[in-house]
């Protein structure tokens, strides 16, 4: 397999050497040159295997350089009972007939980016080992993202962690999460600003070529391939564990913020795995709710960015959303330039044609936006009914999910994390502390190992500059 930008520069990279980076040199996302499709047949087979033996099959459609034996140990070291809690990596609970919670976040952050993250560490320490090299990670996250990153790259050989967060705006279970890690190779900066304002300057420094060269900088964004391939996997474990037959349609629904998740349906999908409906649920911050309902594309500068009771959606700039506009308007790379290429700065707007909004159906999508006052609710609904408790960015997914459920298909909704990571909703929701799982009892009273900077792309670059 090959792949390619989605700005439409043809050149052709293999699946290690995008690996270790993040945007294509034009700027654009990697994609693959095609979607590999799955037969009614494979469907049959892959529905009897480990989630491990899963993923290897379809990892292996879209890595062709690195030796099969190697690519299935991989694998089988990622998803294991002891990392993940189960069997089945990501078990399916039925909330009722027809309805479905699809547990992703069951992983050693408590939330659905352990599933990609920790096959990523795996496969960034197997490949600079292979390459002899070593690689400096720069990031950013509104929470969830760097958590896991760090647990998935902590005390790895060859690589060191420079994670990007907003100051104060991650919940106090999360900054014990990252800032309480002691391990010499882990970097946590604390940017006084957004999400956005973190994400312009991992881009900024990518973007960069001459300090990301000599400075070996890499990524672990969702706009990584890998990360986003990974996460496909789950699309069909999840649809073997709803269905007994192959055929059957399944819709998800999936709590967005920077669309990598849900894209990972989009290339599901587009394999040909049966799924009727994708619907983006967003919270407030509904930019990628306005575009599928509307076809007008509004992001917001990072001023009107509004901080939420699900802050791990809080995004107004949603990185992977490219990749499906590239598929939407038939992989035309030039006009994809055109609209992207100046959305780095400032309001990047466009609008689709009416034939082209209409497209977005025939890919399957529809959206929905929640907010507070529903995420709270569906808190208490759902605990009332069924005695589960979900985090406030799964609620965000129920809430949405109720306009687009049809009886005869069933719809999974991804629960992205654990309640424990957003205590303080829960407890306004519901009165109560969340559970916590016994080995993180205390964490906010543990050490913290953090940095605080302003938002300025030359400052976290002499950071970087003097420690690696
Ligand atoms: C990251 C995250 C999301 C958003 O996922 P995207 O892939 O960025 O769309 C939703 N919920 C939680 C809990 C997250 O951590």
């Amino acid at each position: 397999m090959r792949y390619t930008s989605t700005r439409g520069d043809q050149t052709q990279r293999r699946f290690c050497e995008i690996l270790l980076e993040g945007l294509a040199p034009d700027g654009g996302l990697y994609l693959p040159v095609h979607y590999p499709q799955v037969d009614a047949a494979t469907l049959a087979r892959w529905r009897e295997l480990s989630y491990a033996d899963l993923a290897f099959e379809i990892l292996s459609l879209y890595i062709d350089d690195i030796p099969a034996e190697d690519l299935r140990a991989i694998v089988r070291r990622t998803y294991t009972v002891e990392v993940f809690g189960s069997e089945q990596i990501t078990p399916l609970t039925w909330l009722k007939p027809g309805l479905g919670l699809l547990g992703l976040s069951n992983g050693p952050t408590l939330a659905f980016k352990d599933m990609a993250m920790q096959l990523l560490g795996q496969l960034f320490e197997y490949e600079l080992a292979r390459r002899g090299q070593t690689l400096n990670i720069l990031g950013a996250t509104s929470g969830d993202t760097g958590s896991a990153a760090e647990y998935a790259m902590r005390g790895k050989q060859g690589v060191n962690v420079f994670m990007l967060s907003p100051h104060g705006r991650m919940s106090p279970f999360q900054q014990a999460q990252m800032f309480s890690l002691q391990d010499a190779n882990i970097h946590n900066i604390a940017i006084e600003g957004v999400f956005d304002d973190c994400q312009d300057i991992v881009k900024a420094v990518s973007n960069d070529l001459a300090f990301k060269q000599r400075y070996r900088i890499g990524t672990v964004n969702s706009i990584n391939w890998a990360r986003l391939l990974a996460q496909v996997v789950y699309y069909f474990a999840g649809y073997f564990q709803a269905t007994s037959a192959n055929g059957q349609k399944v819709s998800f629904t999936v709590p967005s913020g920077n669309f990598g998740n849900v894209c990972a349906g989009h290339v599901a999908r587009m394999m040909g795995l049966p799924i009727a409906q994708l619907v983006v649920a967003t919270n407030e911050n509904d930019v990628l709710d306005e575009f599928f309902r509307t076809g007008v594309y509004r992001p917001r500068a990072s001023a009107q960015t509004h901080e939420t009771s699900s802050p791990s959606m809080d995004i107004s700039k949603a990185s992977n959303f490219e990749r499906f506009v590239f598929d939407l308007l038939g992989r035309d790379g030039q006009r994809v330039r055109a609209m992207f290429g100046a959305a780095l700065t400032e309001q990047g707007q466009f609008v689709l044609s009416a034939a082209e909004h209409a497209r977005i159906a025939e890919f399957g999508f529809a959206s929905g936006a929640s907010n507070h006052a529903a995420r709270v609710a569906t808190i208490q609904a759902t605990h009332a009914a069924h005695g589960v408790v979900v985090d406030p960015h799964t609620a965000d997914g129920l809430a949405v999910a109720k306009a687009h459920t049809h009886a005869a298909t069933p719809m999974l909704v991804l629960e992205t994390a654990l309640p424990a990571k957003f205590a303080a909703t829960i407890v306004e929701a519901l009165g109560q502390q969340p559970p916590r799982p016994a080995h993180l009892q205390g964490i906010e009273a543990l050490p913290k190992r953090v940095c605080v900077m302003r938002p300025d792309v030359a400052a976290v670059q002499d950071y970087i500059a003097r420690l690696v």
